[in-house]
């Protein structure tokens, strides 16, 4: 069977299973923090470069080694390597391919705790990160120095949803490695989108990293990060990721791993409602703006539609009022919970000024887009008209 001709769903259902036992169609948890060796022979193999000994669970553990070869799969990249968090996933992936006195490059609105680990803890490193505002993308390779070492990006933006061009991105970078004969990374944060609607290997990119916390576990029931790439890179990572420590565990790769079965039908259902709900906000009175890319008003829904394949289950309204409105409209609503975190089957609002983006200056703020009135929306799979009945009731209390 060709595993790579399979449907997204087919081949999270099934994906390839590792173990030598035919029975279980569900996965063993193997809930160990170290292996049994059949002799001391086993050791010397290990020692001597043989990755088929299990040593040591902070190292590999075939729970969480089957599901890295699933999400490898779904993403179409030859390697995957599963964390215990995106942050974790995002910080090990970048300390493994960036040294002291070298650079990153990156647009500027990102999740805030990627933010603030470019801002408050690379610098400790000695390592500096340079913005570009994603319309100078076509000046990037001018901003890339012989000490740049990877290009960071997401897309859609966090809260903005700002779509930011992936191949302009690629060809930028290919133009700069040709100027400084060096090889520079390209890495992109695929959590907005999800492996569904947005596929950045057919475009180039060389790091796909997505927080598994979001739509990939999708029940917002456990926190995880996978990277995805070729097998040398994620080799390398896998290095790292063995000192840093921020490892799978196998219990939370179980869970992921019963997840990715109905991620295909979770998210295609949350572009949907994703979609009609950002319609009928759009129309509100007491909504100045609703952003979402699969809208004709969204300012990059051409762009959208050129390197998306859906156009996810984010939306971010800007209310009348500003933060106290927003404030009104969250803790009215009956069906969406005010809570952090997206992706989950559940509908989940919060407020960035007061969420990703507290403590943020006016100037940050600006910079990222982020006003106080806007509510940041991760659709779920409830009924459609159950949301779009409690928006309208929670926008009547402004
Ligand atoms: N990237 C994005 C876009 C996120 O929204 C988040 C978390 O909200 C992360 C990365 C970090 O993931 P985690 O919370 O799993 O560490």
């Amino acid at each position: 069977m060709n595993l790579k001709k399979l449907s997204l769903a087919t081949k999270a259902i099934h994906g390839k299973q590792l173990h030598p036992y035919k029975g279980p169609v569900s996965l063993p948890i193997y809930q160990t923090s170290t292996y049994r060796f059949e002799s001391s022979d086993d050791a010397v193999r290990y020692a001597n470069g043989d990755t088929s000994v299990y040593v040591y669970s902070r190292y590999h553990n075939p729970t969480v080694h089957d599901v890295e070869e699933k999400i490898a799969l779904m993403e179409e990249g030859e390697a995957a390597a599963l964390f215990a968090s995106g942050m974790a996933a995002i910080s090990t992936t970048i300390l493994a391919f960036v040294h002291a006195g070298e650079e990153i490059v990156s647009t500027p609105a990102l999740y805030g705790g990627t933010y603030r680990f470019f801002r408050d803890t690379l610098p400790d490193s000695a390592v500096a990160v340079h913005y570009i505002d994603p319309k100078d993308l076509p000046s990037l390779h001018q901003r890339i120095t012989e000490k740049t070492r990877l290009v960071y990006f997401e897309t859609p933006t966090n809260p903005t949803l700002d779509i930011v061009d992936i191949a302009e991105i690629v060809e930028q970078v290919k133009k700069a490695e040709k100027k400084y004969h060096t090889r520079i990374l390209t890495m992109i944060d695929n959590t907005f989108a999800s492996c569904l609607n947005q596929r950045p290997f057919d475009a180039g990119v060389d790091i796909v990293m997505e927080s598994a916390t979001k739509y990939l576990g999708g029940h917002s029931d456990i926190l995880a990060g996978v990277v995805v790439s070729t097998k040398a890179i994620i080799d390398k990572i896998k290095i790292t990721a063995k000192y840093l420590g921020g490892c799978a565990d196998p219990f939370m790769a179980y869970l992921l791993f019963r997840s990715l079965k109905t991620f295909e039908l979770r998210v295609q259902r949350q572009n949907e409602n994703a979609l009609t709900l950002a319609q009928r906000l759009e129309k509100h009175p007491k909504v100045l703006r609703a952003i979402y890319p699969g809208l004709k008003s969204h300012p990059h829904h051409s762009l959208a539609k050129k390197q998306m394949t859906g156009f996810g289950g984010m939306v971010t309204i800007e209310v009348r009022g500003g933060v106290r409105a927003a404030v009104k409209v969250c803790d009215a609503l009956n069906v969406a919970v005010n809570a952090m975190s997206l992706g989950g089957v559940e509908t989940l609002v919060s407020i960035p000024v007061y969420s990703s983006h507290v403590n943020m200056s006016a100037k940050e703020l600006l910079q990222h887009g982020v006003t106080p009135g806007m509510i940041r929306i991760s659709v779920g799979v409830e009924g459609i008209d159950d949301l779009i009945s409690d928006f309208e009731q929670a926008l009547k209390k402004i």
